[in-house]
């Protein structure tokens, strides 16, 4: 009988992937990944991250001459990142129409890369439903001095009391310090009314723990906290995507993980960009089937 051997499914053709000039350039000199590095890493990613990124404004934090140098958090463009990054008008408070930038493949990504970004940050809403949003995130924020661990009970106590409204939410380590609780939304609900429940669950958290929680942004009022933002659930604002690379020593990933895995780890930054093979086989194993998928809407508070 022959055994099969990993030559017998031949690879998938390579996509058209953009020229990435600078390809040996040292972008995270702390880890010696290149940009070359990381445009193969999200040329390797795409079909895993493209469900969660593609198809929504991204906002793109880049650093031209790497992490160590000056980078900057781009929203709009007109078309100088090429034809692989698309363009969707969106109205802003003031009567004027922005044009926000989108992608739909790996290509998309790469050219991004090109253009000298690392993170990948999306709106809470798809393109063709810019004012319903599909998820809803709580972005934890310890304050200096609290440890992974205090972070990763938190995430659990918001999952606790998601579930107690009928919410399932799923944790994505967030590749800095801290964890994003990830509520998928089945779009119906508009901003305010998302806004406006993000808001009151967090401040009913820190009303009943406020030596452990706190809704308010200042960091003054953090002091030995867990600042739970929910700030990231407003019109225009944005969140890190799931495995996104951040401008961060050892250049790591955002990261989704299961609520059982999340037990078991000490660190926001355990996946790294040159993790690409583990994420990809960790994206099709049994403890991250279903993640960030859930058919449910936002209950009465
Ligand atoms: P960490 O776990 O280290 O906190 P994080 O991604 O949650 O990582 P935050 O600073 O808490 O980092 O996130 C703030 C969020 O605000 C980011 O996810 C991003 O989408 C958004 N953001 C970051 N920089 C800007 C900016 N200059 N303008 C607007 N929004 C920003
Ligand atoms: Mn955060
Ligand atoms: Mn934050």
């Amino acid at each position: 009988r022959e055994v099969a051997t990993e030559r017998a499914v031949p690879p998938p053709p390579a996509p058209d992937l953009p020229t990435v000039s600078s390809a040996d350039r040292l972008i995270f000199p702390d880890s010696t990944v290149t940009k070359g590095d990381l445009a193969a890493y999200y040329a390797a990613v795409a079909g895993i991250m493209l469900p969660w990124t593609g198809g929504r404004p991204v906002s793109l934090v880049r650093c031209p001459q790497g992490r160590a140098r000056a980078c900057f958090f781009q929203k709009h463009d007109a078309g100088s990142f090429g034809p692989h990054v698309h363009q969707v008008p969106i109205p802003e408070k003031d009567g004027s129409t922005e044009n926000y930038l989108w992608v739909d493949d790996a290509a998309g990504l790469v050219a991004c890369v090109q253009m000298g970004s690392i993170e990948f940050h999306g709106w809470g809403a798809r393109n063709d439903a810019l004012e319903t949003p599909d998820r809803m995130v709580f972005d934890l924020d310890p304050d200096e001095g609290l440890g992974f661990a205090e972070t990763k009970k938190a995430a659990e106590h918001l999952k606790e009391q998601l579930a107690e409204l009928g919410l399932v939410s799923f944790p994505l380590l967030s590749g800095g310090k801290g964890v994003h609780v990830v509520v998928p939304l089945t779009p119906r609900a508009e901003w305010p009314a998302v806004k406006d429940f993000a808001s009151r669950f967090a401040q009913a958290l820190s009303a009943a723990e406020p030596d452990r929680f706190v809704a308010q942004a200042a960091k003054a009022k953090r002091q030995g906290r867990i600042f739970i933002d929910w700030l990231r659930n407003q019109r225009g604002s944005t969140a890190i995507m799931p495995y996104s690379a951040r401008a961060r020593a050892g250049a790591p990933v955002a990261a989704p993980v299961s609520w059982t895995e999340l037990r078991t780890l000490d660190t926001a930054t355990r996946w790294s960009v040159t993790d690409a093979d583990d994420l990809l086989a960790r994206a099709g194993s049994r403890a991250l089937a279903g993640w960030g998928i859930a058919d449910q809407v936002l209950p009465d508070l």
